[in-house]
């Protein structure tokens, strides 16, 4: 069986180890336009922050240890064009600028997403910067010195977790977003106002509602934002508003949502079913929904690469979907989210209640406490949990990865609020925080019985 794999740091790492792990005759050819693979993106906020120390410690796997797998790794070469019918592909060598072609029996497309750049006056500016790979990283880390007032496009996590690292920098940092909140994809304004505040209290001007209408060179080397509210002169701009699938290779060869994100099954297997694919260039099964989604996520990526191991030979394990959990953490406050917010939830089509429950972690007894806010979302009528929201000082963030295996599991409020969870009064109470979430669901279901009760007999 001859493998070609078509880009390599995250789906493409995990997918070549697995097929070779579980097929270690298998033929497997992997290129890869950049000089590395398996950089962590997110580690780019950590470094310009100050916690990571090293940039090439952000790196988990290379070259030699897939070649010591048994794949044939082709480092800085492009493929230019792909054939899945035919199954060949033209692939450039970035250094020699040679073209060559090349057969395969089974294609892996892991080739990703990439930064969204829209259609803005002066994008091209010299002082807009992406941040995404590890060259654009080096980038950033190059020129963050010299720089003082640092504007940050894009209020999702990426942009927001820059933020954070640029002030904890001591930068003058300015955020612009188009939306009315930050972390809207992510927060309900519960959560989301708090963090707001925190970010003025600590001197992160927030702008919000406001459009990037141009970027304007400025003759000593600064760059003007200029926004549909104001004007903001920055020495750095980041741009993080989104990604794209980076997908032009396959174009009309195979299934893809709208946005060119491929549609796999269950079993990473495109409409061509020699054609697998996994990672930021694919859609995901999401379980809030049962649909397709697009998102983005690092856990996503290696989770359907090995899939691709396990399955390309021939359907062995299946996909479990995904809930889109994600933790953050932002000045000492641990965040953490899965499935659907209250906002979002009937942008997905779905029709749901949610409670918000805030409590104490542990008992007043202990020496020290600190509060915690959750929120849960349901769906109406089956009561199902669709999305759950965890935030507070003390590190509850491994109660969304709790709701997202209530999410996979189609658990209902009633399964949360008595599933059996631990008691020790370090840690919580006698009934769990999470507990409580589900019971103050049922509290609120019970209410709303009862007000249409009232009403019926009135
Ligand atoms: C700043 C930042 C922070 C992040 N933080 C987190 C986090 O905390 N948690 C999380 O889960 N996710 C996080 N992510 C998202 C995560 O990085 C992506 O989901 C992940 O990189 C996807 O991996 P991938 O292998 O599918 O695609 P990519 O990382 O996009 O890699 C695709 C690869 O394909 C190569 N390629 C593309 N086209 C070709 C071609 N024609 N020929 C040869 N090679 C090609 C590219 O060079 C690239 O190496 C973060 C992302 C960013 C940018």
């Amino acid at each position: 069986m001859k493998v070609v794999v078509v880009g390599c740091t995250h789906a493409g790492t995990s997918a070549v180890k697995t097929i070779l792990t579980e097929n270690p005759d298998a033929e497997v050819t992997v290129y890869e336009r950049n000089d590395n693979v398996s950089f962590l993106s997110c580690g780019i906020a950590l470094y310009v922050g100050g916690v990571v120390k090293d940039p090439e410690g952000l790196f988990y796997s290379n070259p030699d240890e897939l070649a010591s797998f048994g794949a044939d790794v082709k480092m800085e070469h492009d493929v230019l064009d792909i054939d899945t019918e035919g199954k060949t592909l033209t692939v450039k060598d970035l250094k020699t600028g040679e073209e060559t072609q090349d057969t395969f029996d089974k294609l892996v497309v892991t080739t990703g997403s990439w930064p969204i750049i829209p259609p803005i006056d002066g994008i091209q500016s010299d002082n807009v910067v992406l941040c995404k790979n590890y060259n654009q990283a080096q980038e950033i880390i190059r020129r963050k010195d010299d720089k003082k007032r640092i504007t940050v496009v894009g209020g999702g996590y990426i942009g927001i977790e820059l933020v954070e690292a640029f002030a904890e920098d001591g930068k003058e940092v300015t955020l612009v977003d188009g939306l009315d909140r930050i972390l809207n994809k992510y927060l309900d304004p519960e959560f989301t106002s708090v963090l707001e505040d925190d970010l003025r209290n600590r001197g992160v001007k927030i702008q919000l509602n406001e459009m990037v209408k141009g970027f304007v060179d400025n003759e000593d080397g600064t760059t003007t934002v200029q926004t549909s509210g104001g004007e903001y002169e920055s020495d750095m701009v980041i741009l993080c508003v989104g990604f794209r699938p980076n997908t032009e290779l396959v174009k009309g060869q195979v299934d893809m949502l709208g946005n060119g994100a491929i549609i796999v099954d269950n079993y990473m297997r495109t409409s061509n079913p020699d054609v697998f694919a996994a990672g930021d260039s694919c859609a995901v099964n999401y379980n809030p929904t049962g649909g397709h989604a697009y998102i983005p996520l690092a856990t996503n990526a290696v989770r359907m690469g090995l899939l691709v191991g396990k399955n390309i030979k021939e359907p062995t394990l299946e996909y479990r979907g995904t809930q889109s959990t994600s933790g953050l953490y932002l000045f000492g406050w641990n965040i953490g989210s899965t499935g659907v917010s209250e906002n979002s939830a009937p942008v997905m089509g779905l029709e749901t209640r949610a409670v918000m429950f805030e409590d104490n972690y542990r008992p007043e007894f202990m020496p020290t406490n600190e509060k915690i806010m959750m929120k849960l979302v349901y769906e109406v009528g089956t009561k199902r949990i669709v999305g759950g929201q965890v935030m507070s000082k003390y590190d509850i963030t491994q109660s969304a990865n709790t709701l997202s295996l209530a999410i996979q599991n189609k658990m209902t409020i009633e399964d949360l609020a008595l599933v059996d969870f631990f008691f020790q009064p370090v840690f919580d109470r006698p009934w769990n925080y999470l507990n409580l979430l589900g019971q103050a669901a049922m509290a609120h279901e019970a209410e709303i019985e009862q007000e249409s009760m009232n009403a019926g007999s009135n």
